[in-house]
């Protein structure tokens, strides 16, 4: 059977050269980086040398990263440590389609007594700039919004975001856990404050995530322990994750205009191969803003749990817009807030390519999806008379779904 992973905004391969670098420091070279003898100095040498390669793919200064155990920590670390930092500021603003890691974290804080402006988006989902310039206040602590969505790929216009928002003297925190190595990230001419990343995502390691933080951005540590990562972030450094997440950017930075070139190439025959070849699908967000990786197909009148199934039965790895939960389909977030019909809205599938795939992984997709769209077509109890807005989001599914995929949290 074949194995064509297109789900690659969930997590990505770890890259050889990764591994190869990351594995003196799993076994042999196991001293801690804050040790005084040469064992552990050395290993600080090597945090420090992966510090200068994300810096280096981020156009920023080194000590403008602190290392974390992932995109959620990372994003956690800076929505908390500013809200927490001035009491007299008290309005966070955010987005209606950001990751459980900064809504939840936005709405936790809600209910601690900070008040929450979640800016809307259109069915394109994009935002509008005019919400955000009314929705800032002098006393607006933090705007966090998103650098590109993951589910359907839509990158905010961040410049213009940053503008509007230093204008008003907020902070600017973004989650670009799904832009950083599939698109150039500048930060030497991008001025916001704190930015997220994650190392599984860009064809690292697990269990390391990066925050930088603008020198002279003050921030309460989330970790309070020791004085890691210039008094940031508690906890002895994943030295192996470390190492492992520096040369995943470097490898990211050398090739990518050319990767991120291929690699839409291939998203494009994907989506005009199915296309062509699948009737009543639409692309979901807008097209001419979005990650070259990342495609969020609507397959009408159809289930996402189901297309998923039988799309893995054919050694194909996608993901669905809608979560299956205790019996009934909740949809994505991200979707409902861009008022896609829930005709659409169930049957969404996101193909999320790497610098892996290779065409004839996408002609092999292209060749085979027909038939399970025609399949479930058949077994499906949506008629097109159910695509009026009015219609309910939430049904009792027809086709077995499988236990477990759980809420949309990658
Ligand atoms: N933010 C976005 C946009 C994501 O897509 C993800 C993961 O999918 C995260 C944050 C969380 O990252 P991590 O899995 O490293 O905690």
């Amino acid at each position: 059977m074949k194995n064509v992973y297109l789900d690659n905004n969930a997590t990505t391969r770890m890259a050889d050269e990764v591994l190869n670098e990351m594995m003196p420091f799993l076994t042999e070279r196991y001293g801690n980086p804050s040790s005084m003898h040469t064992f552990g100095g050395e290993n600080r040498h090597n945090v420090d040398r992966a510090r200068q390669q994300v810096a280096d793919l981020l156009g920023c200064y080194a000590d403008e990263i602190i290392f974390t155990g992932c995109g959620t920590e990372s994003d956690n670390t800076a929505i908390r440590g500013i809200a927490h930092l001035d009491n007299k500021k008290r309005h966070i603003i955010t987005t209606r389609v950001e990751h459980p890691a900064v809504r939840t974290t936005c709405r936790q804080l809600q209910r601690e007594g900070f008040r929450l402006t979640e800016l809307s988006v259109d069915e394109k989902g994009r935002l509008n700039l005019d919400e955000l310039r009314q929705a800032l206040t002098d006393d607006t602590a933090l705007v966090t919004v998103m650098f590109a969505n993951n589910e359907s790929g839509v990158i905010f216009p961040l410049e213009q975001i940053a503008e509007i928002v230093k204008e008003h003297g907020a902070i600017l925190h973004t989650d670009a856990v799904q832009v950083v190595g599939k698109i150039p990230v500048n930060l030497s001419r991008l001025p916001v404050d704190l930015l997220s990343f994650s190392g599984h995502k860009l064809h690292g390691p697990k269990g390391v995530g990066v925050l930088y933080v603008r020198r002279g951005t003050s921030l309460l540590p989330l970790l309070l322990g020791g004085h890691q990562e210039f008094g940031k972030r508690g906890g002895t450094e994943n030295v192996a994750g470390i190492v492992g997440l520096g040369k995943a950017c470097e490898l990211a930075g050398a090739h990518l205009d050319e990767e991120s070139e291929r690699v839409g190439k291939l998203r494009d025959r994907l989506e005009q191969g199915i296309i062509k070849n699948c009737p009543d699908v639409k692309i979901n967000g807008d097209v001419t803003a979005r990650l070259p990786n990342t495609t969020n197909i609507g397959f009408e009148y159809i289930e996402g749990e189901a297309i998923l199934l039988m799309l893995d039965r054919l050694g194909i790895a996608a993901s669905s817009g809608s979560a299956c939960t205790s019996g009934s389909l909740e949809p994505s977030h991200v979707l409902r807030a861009m008022g896609i019909p829930f005709t659409s809205v169930h049957g969404a599938t996101r193909f999320s390519l790497s610098r892996y795939n290779t065409q004839e992984e996408i002609d092999y997709v292209i060749r085979e999806i027909p038939a399970v769209i025609k399949r479930l077509r058949e077994l499906s109890m949506f008629t097109p008379k159910d695509a009026s807005p009015q219609a309910p989001y939430e049904r009792k599914p027809e086709i077995a779904l499988s236990p477990g995929l759980g809420e949309r949290e990658s």
